[in-house]
């Protein structure tokens, strides 16, 4: 009996993220050695550190990975997770360096992470390990608000960057800048409104440019907005919370399953996003949610009949194992990573739009840039013109009331006179960034022929503008 020919996966990220580099690396034609320079990891930081608890001592160990210098400072999240590796931040800082390209972020690529189940430790403990890391990050100059920026990813959140804020704070007295040291900090710490769901928001910014333009959802048989199309989000964090929130509030678009770690929701007829967060609060996991149907398996969430699939929570979840019972038409990819690349080779052949993470997921880069600017102003976005909108906006109301004789009715009258506040200016800004990226991207992948994947075409847009970056300072005559 012949023998099953089993094929392997290489399933590290930063193997893979280095072959689609030289997927477009190919299509660009710069010389080898800018590229060499574009595509290597400039220096890492690797540290390991010991935190008392009572008179119990354990040892953590964490990385801070640069990747590029070609703009300043360096942007990119802290993970808390067991499975944060070298070559994971490695990998994950390049991936930063490429998106901040992309969506025309002046920052290079950053990753660091702690290796630790966020979960097996109390909110104290948390705290000192927290601080105790940022000791570590700042005494070997890896943080700071003009060399090294982190922000949230997976398993941090606004918490930890408020304690990482204030221990550099503490380190550094009287330096004016330090509460830009990081982003994704609580609002009354210097954070920006808009940040917490920034990613989440801008994969629904990037699904709307998607579903405007239409070329590449009616290409796969989806027509008009995305109202009542279906959705199933894995993860239900940060990113999958938020995506599923906006799009279900917003956009009108049914949330058919949400996966976590312990199991998967599915529901056709869609699941109450709102009424699921409150189950979740109160219960601390997504089981036993009565308005859907538990599946055991958590990665049924990937593998549900729907139009969109929102991978949200790790790398590597949709692999040459699953990727025949995909069913969704577009993948949206909000996590890092989540495809493989025979995975992507797959899809493509059964004809589903892959949105590649290094597009899809970079609101949070963008509206952490924001956030940084604020903070390096030291004034809120607003503050100067909202009043001053407001009285010009009044006074064109008034002279049009008086010109046709009318009266507009009140509720009318005063959101139209609304001067923006950060919030709107935010978002409008991560709208913009957002729409402008998948033309940019997608007038690439229309216009070199022989570019078979989004992906390919956002690396290539990436590739392009780094190399002017680094051609322009000199480097490469
Ligand atoms: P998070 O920690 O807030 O949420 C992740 C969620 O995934 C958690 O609820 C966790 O329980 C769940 N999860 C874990 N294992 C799972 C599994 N096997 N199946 C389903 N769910 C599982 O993290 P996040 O900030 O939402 O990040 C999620 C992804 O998005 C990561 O890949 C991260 O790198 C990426 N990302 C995050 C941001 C950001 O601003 N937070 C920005 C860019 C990219």
């Amino acid at each position: 009996m012949a023998a099953t020919k089993k094929v392997q996966e290489d399933l590290n990220l930063h193997n893979i993220v280095d072959g689609q580099f030289d997927i477009a690396a190919a299509f660009c034609k710069l010389p080898k050695g800018l590229l060499q320079q574009i595509k290597i990891c400039n220096n890492v930081l690797y540290v390991q550190f010991p935190v008392k608890f009572g008179n119990k001592l354990e040892i953590f160990e964490g990385w801070r990975a640069e990747h590029s210098h070609h703009r300043k400072p360096l942007k990119g999240g802290i993970r808390y997770s067991r499975m944060v590796s070298q070559d994971e931040v490695m990998a994950l800082a390049a991936l930063m360096t490429y998106k901040c390209a992309i969506v025309n972020v002046p920052f290079g690529g950053s990753k660091g992470g702690l290796k630790l189940r966020a979960r097996n430790y109390n909110t104290e403990h948390l705290e000192k390990i927290t601080r105790r890391f940022t000791a570590e990050l700042s005494a070997k100059r890896f943080i700071g608000p003009g060399s090294n920026v982190p922000a949230p990813d997976y398993g941090t959140g606004q918490r930890e960057m408020a304690w990482m804020a204030d221990t550099y704070d503490a380190l550094h007295p009287g330096e004016l800048d330090n509460m830009a040291c990081v982003t994704g900090k609580p609002l009354s710490q210097g954070g920006i409104q808009g940040r917490t769901e920034a990613t989440g928001r801008g994969v629904v910014y990037a699904l709307r440019a998607v579903f405007d333009r239409g070329e590449q959802s009616k290409a796969v048989g989806l027509s008009g907005t995305l109202k009542d199309k279906s959705v199933s989000v894995q993860g239900f964090g940060n990113v999958g919370y938020h995506t599923a929130n906006i799009l279900q509030q917003e956009d009108g678009a049914r949330i058919v399953a949400i996966g976590e770690w312990d199991c998967t929701l599915y529901n056709p007829d869609g699941i109450d996003i709102a009424a699921l967060s409150r189950h979740r609060k109160r219960t601390d996991s997504i089981k036993q949610f009565k308005g859907a149907k538990t599946l055991p398996n958590p990665s049924d969430c990937l593998e549900v009949p729907c139009d969109i699939l929102v991978p949200a929570a790790l790398e590597n979840q949709i692999t040459l194992k699953n990727a025949r019972r995909i069913k969704a038409r577009i993948i949206a990819e909000a996590a890092n990573g989540p495809t493989t690349p025979g995975a992507e080779a797959v899809l493509s052949q059964r004809g589903k739009v892959v949105l590649p993470d290094i597009f899809m997921n970079a609101g949070g880069v963008t509206v952490s840039y924001f956030e940084w600017t604020k903070n390096i102003s030291h004034m809120r976005y607003g503050r100067m013109h909202k009043r001053l909108d407001e009285s010009f906006r009044s006074s064109i109301l008034d002279a049009t009331e008086q010109l046709t004789k009318g009266q507009f009715p009140d509720r009318v009258r005063s959101s139209l006179q609304k001067g923006a506040s950060e919030r709107d200016l935010v978002n409008s800004g991560l709208e913009e960034t957002m729409y402008a990226a998948y033309n940019e991207i997608y007038d690439v992948f229309r216009r070199k022929k022989k570019v078979q994947a989004m992906r390919t075409a956002s690396y290539i847009s990436a590739i392009e503008k780094i190399a002017t970056s680094y051609e322009e300072l000199g480097i490469f005559p």
